[in-house]
């Protein structure tokens, strides 16, 4: 295959499978552009270590990935049970918010209590509680103050803490608690370059967290992790709201109904391209290499489609956390990502939109690169304004190499699809500042004579910077 480089990225979620640093030297080195911490399992001090750690082994690489923390968010969970409680089908089952109060027959009816007051409140009759990720489902029968009566229609087992969804159900929980702030204020101590917020239901949530992180001069990128019903409903305005998105298809696929799964996704990753925001697939992606070291024929093709839909990045979960195969997954989204990008499925390319006069300016650019084929994109950027333009116009081959003067910038392009982030210290005349990166470019040999370059960059004019495209042939 004539490509040599990988335009989608790989998020890879850390856990005891892989948070050694040999492991984390394999892991890096198979491929992967940014690591995740799942907050819902996570000790500080662990937390601390691990960021450290990754730090460390990325400068040995040479490979500087980026880190994303994932905040829990709002969660519903059952208190403690003394032993499971063994659930059977066409059981009458409580779960109370005021435990022991106002309840009949308390010693035929099994009960749990909910850590959200407003439950009964919230919920109607007929609704569903599905408990442990959708193992456990109930039917909502009566309310009164106390508890929700419900009928189980597929039993299961039920143990201490367990996770409740509630499917179409708006939660009227805080969407930034304080076991996020907590959390957070870590992550930003340890220089973190993306927070993950679970659970988003509106534009709201993320002015919040942009607030949290304005107040104490943060530049930490936020990712809005879209879960349930109400996510979908304010699709437009999250992504807008948002800097990338993350199509979270785990606690998805329990709150919306299984079959609307493919299609929200689908519609997530249009809005984003239509917005110029990166987008995530994931969780799932190669769910069998938990415990398989090859993947199932239905997993290539899922990973493949979340690549020919253009997202940006493909993420893995359990896969990596507490999978036998973490490197294995690794090299495999590789390999699948690099075939799919070898075939251009442009009909998709159709859902950018280009609307201001800097994105007309690099959709020239992009329509430029696209032309001549062997092309490379350059663009340089201190806030990174420029790249997400060119990363969200989706070239059909040509890379983009992106310089910036900013490390927290140069690991947060991680993110965007096709981008290749490279440091470098700018000088005061911008030409200078091409030439040093071209002459950067043919040193590493990523570039060499004969070369066509698209350069997208600010120029001085008249001592006023204006946008540019440029082509060049490398000498
Ligand atoms: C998901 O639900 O798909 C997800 C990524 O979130 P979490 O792993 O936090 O449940």
């Amino acid at each position: 295959m004539s490509e040599t480089f990988r335009r989608t990225k790989i998020i890879v979620t850390l856990g005891p499978a892989t948070e050694s640093e040999a492991m984390l030297e394999k892991i890096i080195g198979a491929g992967a552009n940014i690591v995740r911490l799942n907050m819902a399992h996570a000790k500080h001090d662990w937390t601390r270590d691990v960021i450290r750690r990754i730090r460390t082994v990325s400068a040995r690489l040479g490979r500087e990935v980026a880190i994303m923390m994932d905040i829990k968010g709002p969660e519903i969970r059952t208190g403690d049970v003394s032993v499971p409680l063994e659930l059977k089908p066409g059981e009458i089952f409580d779960f109370t918010v005021k435990p022991g109060a106002g309840r009949e027959n308390a010693e035929e009816i099994r009960s749990v209590d909910v850590n959200y007051q407003d439950l009964v409140k919230d919920i109607r009759v007929g609704d569903t509680v599905l408990v442990d990720n959708g193992l456990i489902r109930l039917e909502v029968l009566a309310k009164s103050d106390a508890h929700i009566r419900c009928r189980v229609l597929i039993p299961g087992q039920l143990a201490s803490r367990r996770h409740i969804n509630l499917p179409g159900v708006k939660v009227n929980l805080p969407s930034f608690t304080e076991k996020d702030r907590a959390d957070s204020l870590v992550g930003l101590e340890e220089g973190i370059d993306f927070l993950a917020l679970s659970f988003v239901r509106e534009a709201a949530d993320i002015a919040r967290l942009r607030e949290f992180l304005d107040e104490r001069k943060s530049k930490v990128g936020i990712i809005a992790k879209i879960e349930d019903q109400s996510a979908i409903e304010n699709l437009d305005e999250i992504v807008r709201a948002c800097d990338a998105l993350m199509v979270a298809r785990g606690d998805l696929g329990i709150e919306c109904p299984f079959e609307e799964l493919p299609v929200i996704q689908r519609r997530a990753v249009r809005s984003c391209l239509a917005h110029g925001r990166p987008v995530i697939v994931a969780t799932h992606m190669l769910e069998s290499m938990i415990s398989q070291p090859v993947p199932t024929r239905a997993e290539i093709t899922d990973v493949a489609n979340a690549v020919f839909e253009l997202a940006d990045c493909v993420m893995l979960s359990g896969e990596t956390t507490i999978g036998r195969y973490p490197v294995e997954c690794v090299q495999i989204l590789d390999k699948i990502a690099r075939r799919i990008e070898s075939e251009d499925d442009s009909e998709l390319r159709q859902a950018v939109t280009v609307r201001s006069e800097r994105m007309r300016v690099l959709h020239s650019a992009v329509v430029l690169a696209n032309s001549l084929p062997g092309s490379k994109l350059l663009t340089f950027t201190r806030y990174g304004t420029m790249v997400r333009g060119l990363a969200a116009l989706r070239p059909v081959s040509a890379p983009i190499l992106a310089f910036t003067p900013a490390p927290g910038l140069h690991r947060q392009m991680q993110l965007l699809r096709a981008v290749e982030p490279y440091l470098m210290t700018f000088a005061s005349e911008p030409d200078i500042t091409i030439e040093n990166a071209i002459m950067h470019l043919r040193r590493l040999g990523r570039i060499a004579p004969g070369d066509k370059l698209i350069v997208a960059t600010d120029i001085l004019s008249q001592d006023r910077l204006v946008e540019s495209v440029q082509l060049r042939t490398v000498q």
